[in-house]
């Protein structure tokens, strides 16, 4: 109670939040959830951030920062201990600098990704930021934190980052690269600056709490082109992946410009589990239904010229003749052209497909959101070589796996480089249905269990996940006790949040 207080002196009452709705809220994710949290304080800028730190370790209560808070699949708002307090950062929302020459944004957390795509757009700006998948509502900071895969050429969004401003555990606040010279003229231009490179212990740990960040803009190219094509089969996969990685590895597909989509995750975007049909019964198998289990590649070409991109189309067309059973060039015209998030457009289409097997309407009047709306959604990762026999293999387990659990396997898989091929699989569910949040996490633990034993490591990790993986080879632990020691001797930031310490099960034990 002390603590609250104390928050509340610097934060007034309205911003240090413990009613009932707010808190079960935010303890609510899209599957079983069990940890409490003792209350939500939302600082309005940096210096309140440092002040509600230090009170944090004054009062030795843990606190668990979240930028939007959208990280749905992987645990949404909920700590990934027991008994923390939120730090929500989203009113910290400012775009703070923008150079439409150098190509940059810097953002606090609060910043969403619709929000910079409507100032770029109403700046009449030639660029765009990379944006995901998931939530128009998501936060630049918290999707980078994490490591999140954007669409386009710099969806690895670590590589376009620079200039970090974090506050510590212990309230004073650092700047990476050039950034900690006040006069330095490339602070939000190069990444590494002078001495060694930090920013990485930033992202995937719970070493400080980003305040803002600057991110490099893409810009749009003279000459962009959509393509999708089909493969009838699962079967055909691995000679399809194959061709991609050619075109890949040689820079005739950028990085994160392809992806392929299984049948079950582009039905779940464009609609609901065909319950009448299927007598509700589950799961959905259009191989027994239709004979087929088509997947679905998309991609998209950034040239130079139209001149280059004719040259670039018909490489492309070349490439994958035979390899796939339809191959079509999307019109310019069209609203799938126009609306691609492969150009930095921001859409809410793949939320849907979080209420994939639900039997309840969405309310038309609010925002989705699956947390509220009990939309089961767990997400599993990985990273396979890019080898198309290899993934092809592990394609084929984790779709058995699935249909044991009676799921569909909700499976994309993403073309990061011509090297390895992230794997984003998706347990689809309705919370509402009884046994169905045991027999999701079972499926994801079997899933996760089997691609260990296989040497593939999820490259990401949800509350659900944090604690699974094995022991490592190295001292690899005694290296991130080091730093958390000494960056947080009083363990109050974000405590088990990829949490590899060697000494962590001490302190949990
Ligand atoms: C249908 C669907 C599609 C999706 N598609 C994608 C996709 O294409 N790519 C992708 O990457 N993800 C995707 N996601 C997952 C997720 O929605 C996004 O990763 C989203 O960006 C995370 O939410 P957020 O940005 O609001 O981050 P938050 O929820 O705010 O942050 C995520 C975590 O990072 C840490 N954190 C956040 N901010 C800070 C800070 N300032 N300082 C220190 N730590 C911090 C916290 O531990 C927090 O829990 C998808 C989800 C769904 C449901």
């Amino acid at each position: 109670v002390k603590v609250l207080d104390a928050w509340r002196n610097i934060l007034g009452i309205e911003n240090v939040l413990t009613d009932t709705a707010t808190v079960s809220a935010a303890q609510t994710a899209t599957f079983a959830t069990t940890q409490r949290v003792l209350a939500l304080i939302r600082p309005g800028n940096r210096a309140e951030v440092q002040e509600c730190v230090r009170i944090a370790n004054e009062y030795q209560t843990p606190i668990y920062p979240i930028s939007c808070g959208k990280n749905w699949g992987l645990g949404s708002r909920v700590p990934v201990q027991d008994n923390c307090v939120i730090l929500d950062l989203s009113r910290l929302n400012r775009i703070v600098d923008y150079n439409e020459k150098l190509a940059y944004i810097t953002v606090e957390p609060g910043v969403t990704f619709r929000q910079v795509y409507e100032y770029l757009r109403e700046q009449k700006s030639n660029l765009f930021v990379s944006v995901i998948g998931g939530s128009p509502e998501a936060s630049l900071v918290g999707n980078t934190l994490e490591r999140g895969d954007g669409f386009g050429p710099y969806g690895e969004r670590l590589d376009y980052v620079c200039g970090l401003e974090v506050i510590l555990p212990t309230g004073e606040c650092v700047y990476t690269g050039f950034r900690r010279f006040a006069n330095a003229k490339v602070a939000n231009l190069n990444r590494w600056g002078v001495g060694p490179y930090v920013d990485g212990i930033f992202t995937q740990s719970n070493l400080g709490i980003v305040t803002a960040m600057t991110m490099w803009l893409m810009p749009i190219p003279k000459c962009f082109q959509l393509f999708t094509c089909t493969i009838v089969d699962t079967s055909h996969l691995d000679e399809l992946i194959d061709a991609v990685q050619t075109l890949v590895l040689q820079g005739m597909l950028r990085s994160n410009s392809f992806s392929i989509w299984n049948s079950y995750k582009i039905l779940a975007s464009q609609g609901r589990y065909p319950w009448k049909k299927m007598l509700k019964q589950t799961p959905l198998s259009l191989k027994s239904l239709k004979g087929v289990e088509p997947w679905f590649g998309n991609g998209a070409l950034y040239s130079g010229s139209q001149e280059q991109g004719l040259a670039e189309r018909k490489l492309i067309e070349q490439a994958l003749n035979g390899k796939v059973a339809q191959l079509v060039f999307i019109d310019e015209n069209s609203e799938f052209f126009k609306e691609s998030a492969f150009i930095g457009v921001p859409n809410e289409k793949t939320i849907l497909s979080t209420y994939w097997r639900k039997k309840t309407p969405i309310i038309s009047s609010l925002p989705m959101n699956p947390d509220r709306d009990g939309c089961g959604v767990i997400w599993l990762t990985t990273v396979l070589p890019f080898d198309g026999s290899e993934v092809l293999n592990i394609i084929k387990i984790l779709e058995s796996t699935f249909n044991y659990y009676q799921f569909e396997p909700h499976i994309t898989l993403h073309c990061r480089t011509g090297r390895s091929i992230n794997v984003v699989i998706g347990i689809m569910y309705d919370r509402d249905v009884e046994g169905e949040d045991r027999s999701a996490m079972e499926c994801h633990d079997k899933m996760l269990h089997i691609l260990l034993q296989g040497g593939y490591f999820p490259y990401r990790l949800g509350i659900h996940s944090m604690n699974s993986l094995p022991p490592a080879q190295d001292d690899y632990g005694k290296l991130i006790s080091a730093l958390k020691r000494g960056l947080d001797p009083n363990n109050i930031l974000a405590p088990g949040r990829y949490d590899f310490r060697s000494d962590w099960f001490d302190t949990i034990y």
